[in-house]
């Protein structure tokens, strides 16, 4: 008999469902459309269960694993908030399983990529990494010493709403100055339309990045450069091995990493004298969450 975990991960658009063996491998994938906000918590758990189903292979899995985009509580219980779900407060952890009969682990999404990174992607076999995703805001986890940090209350890793301008521009938050103003999707079609005085999406900016537009080329240059300053700044409270960097913005690559890095070590402290963390791409890509969450679930919360 095989034995297999399921992952779900709930995002603003879509609920993506993976199935893995007990090797990691994935089985089979699944996507279904995410329910609107106006329809309710129980769609988009309805949604889950069904998700879950498409990729089970008829047979129940081991475990559900559940990645969500927002603020998951430190025992993995409940959905404090996030700005794309229904969820308030709710115990989507005890109320998935209470549906489904099934042993179910929650965490948040940046979390659950960090532990795919870790366990089958690009900081496998690293003790010490961040993770900090690039989409249209900045998401981000902390894993020291093997072990994903969730903190006191399990709000680690929101590194977009560190203020790095003080006054700066206005952050959707309430706050002013957050790093993800500067570094991230909208970043870059602001940069880009100031440049340009018309509004090109971000896959329009990369696209012209990847053909050599100097305009499109210093946007990444802007958002990279923003990238390592805040990515120094994390370097020197955690002291990690490695940096991952993944998200829709990562996708171009060289030309977002190279500034990132140039800006890492003009910002970082002794840099002749201690090692510099490699910033490298996310390699598990979109799935990363869904997949992580299938490990969570194979692996337990740690
Ligand atoms: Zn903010």
């Amino acid at each position: 008999m095989t034995r297999s975990w399921v992952g779900v991960d709930v995002g603003g658009t879509k609920v993506l469902a993976v199935r893995i063996d007990a090797s990691g491998e994935v089985q089979a994938t699944a996507t279904r459309p995410m329910p609107g906000r106006s329809a309710g918590p129980e769609a988009v758990e309805e949604a889950i269960v069904l998700a879950a189903r498409d990729v089970d292979g008829g047979r129940p899995p081991v475990a559900l694993g559940v990645s969500a985009a927002g603020l998951v509580d430190a025992a993995g219980e409940r959905f404090l908030f996030g700005a794309h779900l229904p969820w308030r407060d709710t115990p989507v952890r005890r109320t998935l399983a209470d549906r489904t009969g099934l042993t179910v682990v929650l965490d948040n999404d940046a979390n659950c990529a960090a532990h795919a990174e870790l366990v089958a992607g690009a900081a496998r076999g690293v003790g010490s990494a961040l993770l900090v995703t690039i989409g249209t805001g900045i998401g981000g986890a902390i894993v020291l010493d093997g072990r994903v940090v969730r903190g006191a209350h399990g709000l680690a890793g929101e590194f977009g709403h560190m203020q790095v301008v003080p006054d700066g521009l206005a952050c959707e938050c309430g706050l002013r100055g957050c790093w993800e103003q500067y570094c991230s999707g909208r970043a870059l079609e602001r940069v880009t339309r100031v440049a340009l005085g018309r509004h090109l999406d971000g896959p329009e900016v990369t696209a012209l990045a990847r053909a050599g537009d100097p305009v499109a080329l210093s946007s990444f240059a802007s958002v990279g450069t923003w990238l390592g300053i805040g990515v120094a700044g994390l370097v020197s409270a955690f002291d990690p091995g490695l940096v991952v960097v993944g998200g829709g913005v990562s996708a171009v690559g060289e030309l977002l990493l190279g500034p990132a890095r140039t800006a890492l070590v003009h910002s970082l402290q002794g840099t002749a004298y201690r090692a510099v963390p490699a910033l490298v791409p996310a390699l598990l890509g979109p799935e990363a969450g869904a997949i992580g969450a299938a490990l969570l679930a194979r692996d337990g919360r740690s």
